[in-house]
């Protein structure tokens, strides 16, 4: 036998969590390379695998995990974010204004201002947007574009100039442009009325937006995250993605999934599908960055999802369904029979009802379809009956705690406390035995390894703790995360668990997440995160490509 070559990093800790079934803590882990290639229940077990350049973390009092996946999030949106204004710390309009205000003093006049798009108006004191006329009392001499999540946004007059919006420019199909009682613009677009604008606003040069996502990747990694599926990249933001793996500032594995959401005809689907397996013969795909599947959307957020019941106080509204069936089925019909995978946004009850009805549709069609080709994506309401179906049909579930942390109060108010409390039945759907896999949903909500922890388990949100009895316990939450996550994302032989021979993706935490008091999640950072035996943070200790 020839001796292991040495480990180019050996950890000892006081636990390593390994999530393999029924294998107890170990106390050591040694990584070569890539891959993990042994563990130890005895601190010093492994210490035959040092060799000169060997880096020993000797963390006693550590406890191990696997790095986290964020299986629903908006990396490229977090990435364009990074150079907003940062209108997310305001408490109040007042300071919103004056954050822009700031801006405006020290930005050329003609320049476009936009604002990070991670917070919501019902967390501002006054709970509502600023309307066109606060954002000119900032400025006049810039476009303002404020920007909330990806479907919202208010401009200014002179933004609104620029997109070429006037009081009598038609809702666009799909999306509002939000009027008075006088039938005056407030300066509020909604939906697909944000393209108005995206088409008008100039593109960062590459270089700014490979910024943007070396930025935004590094935060992600900070909070214990190794790998995310992000859901919405337009599909010319691709190039940003490959030129951000190209100089080595991709701190974590992204998983894209093409937005569909502009693609409505069967000519825009297959223009999409060419790019993407062009994508493919090109060989674009390795660990770090892969192409995923391509996302749609059947129905709205928090005061569009579409339900059975209708809206509190609103008896005639239902929400809206963006799609009729007969042609979202048609559309993935499309995407899989070219050998891509198909996650939908499905948030109200009647929203994952029609679309448990479309990909019943599309699995009848293509019996053969791989398992795990067609993901919900949130489920937000999911009455027993629908939960019962999606397990049949094998459909794997992606849920979002954050989302409802910080959207709760938004949601009360459109669907009633009660309907709230429903949604995200996490308890259910793993006792009923779904494939669920844990994530953000930011800008909706925080990103964060156990900030979505602690949420799943105290149920905890903006709107205090709602529906408790949905809540999973910590290792449960872990593994939705980890385990479970991988299996979602088709690369569970790869990662998921840490194991000899998986790839070496784990995080380093100051006390155990599993049995620390709940509230020290919250906060709670790993000492390291580290990708494919790469320490991607902290980033000082990252070699410089
Ligand atoms: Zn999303």
């Amino acid at each position: 036998m020839t001796d292991p070559a040495p480990a180019d990093l050996l950890v000892r800790a006081a636990a390593v969590h390994t999530l393999v079934p029924g294998r107890p803590p170990q106390r050591a882990i040694a990584v070569t390379g890539a891959r993990i290639t042994a563990l130890s229940p005895d601190p010093h077990g492994l210490d035959d695998l040092i060799g000169p350049a060997t880096e020993v973390l000797d963390a006693p009092a550590a406890t191990v995990l696997p790095a986290f996946d964020d299986t629903h999030t908006h990396l490229i949106l977090a990435g364009h974010s990074v150079h907003g204004v940062p209108v997310h710390r305001a408490r109040d309009l007042a300071a919103f204004l004056g954050l822009i205000r700031e801006r405006a003093a020290r930005t050329p006049p003609g320049q476009w201002i936009h604002t990070t798009v991670n917070w919501q108006e019902v967390l501002l004191a006054e709970q509502r947007l600023p309307t066109t006329a606060e954002l000119d009392e900032a400025t006049v001499d810039h476009p303002v574009l404020v920007r909330r999540g990806a479907y919202n946004m208010v401009l200014n007059s002179a933004a609104l100039r620029l997109a070429g919006i006037t009081d009598d420019t038609p809702d666009p199909p799909g999306g509002l442009l939000e009027r008075d009682d006088r039938g005056r613009l407030t300066g509020r677009l909604v939906n697909k009325a944000v393209e108005l604008v995206e088409r008008v606003l100039p593109r960062p040069a590459l270089a700014e937006r490979v910024a943007g996502l070396r930025a935004a990747s590094a935060d992600y990694a900070a909070t214990g995250i190794g790998t995310v599926r992000d859901c919405l990249v337009p599909v010319e933001d691709l190039d940003v993605l490959l030129a951000t793996r190209a100089v080595g500032a991709l701190a974590v594995r992204v998983r894209a999934l093409v937005s569909g959401f502009a693609a409505r005809t069967p000519e825009q689907v297959d223009e999409l599908l060419d790019r993407m397996d062009a994508w493919r013969a090109a060989g674009e795909d390795d660990d770090l960055l892969r192409l995923w599947g391509v996302k749609f959307g059947i129905d709205g957020g928090f005061e569009a999802g579409a339900l059975e019941e209708p809206y509190q106080d609103r008896p005639c509204y239902h929400g809206r369904l963006l799609w009729e069936p007969k042609e979202l089925v048609a559309a993935v019909d499309r995407v899989v029979g070219r050998g891509w995978r198909v996650g939908v946004h499905a948030w109200g009850d009647r929203g994952l009802r029609t679309l448990l009805d479309v990909f019943e549709e599309v699995l009848g069609r293509r019996p053969d379809l791989p398992p795990g080709t067609l993901v919900v994506e949130h489920g937000g309401l999911a009455r027993a009956d629908q939960r019962a179906r999606a397990i049949a049909l094998g459909i794997p579930v992606t849920v979002q705690h954050p989302l409802l942390h910080d959207g709760a109060l938004a949601q009360q108010r459109a669907w009633g406390e009660e309907r709230t409390a429903g949604i995200f039945p996490l308890r259910e759907w793993l006792d009923e035995g779904a494939l669920l896999a844990a994530g953000s949903d930011f800008p909706v909500g925080p990103y964060g390894a156990m900030v979505s922890v602690w949420g799943m388990t105290t149920r905890r949100t903006t709107a205090g703790v709602v529906g408790p009895e949905h809540a999973v316990d910590r290792a449960e939450a872990v593994a939705l995360h980890t385990v479970h996550a991988a299996r979602l994302m088709g690369e569970s032989a790869e990662r998921g668990s840490l194991r000899p021979g998986a790839l070496a993706d784990l995080t380093v935490w100051p006390v155990d997440p599993l049995s620390c008091p709940v509230d020290v999640l919250c906060e709670l950072r790993p000492e390291r995160t580290v990708v494919g035996g790469r320490t991607v943070h902290p980033a000082q200790a990252q070699a410089q490509p």
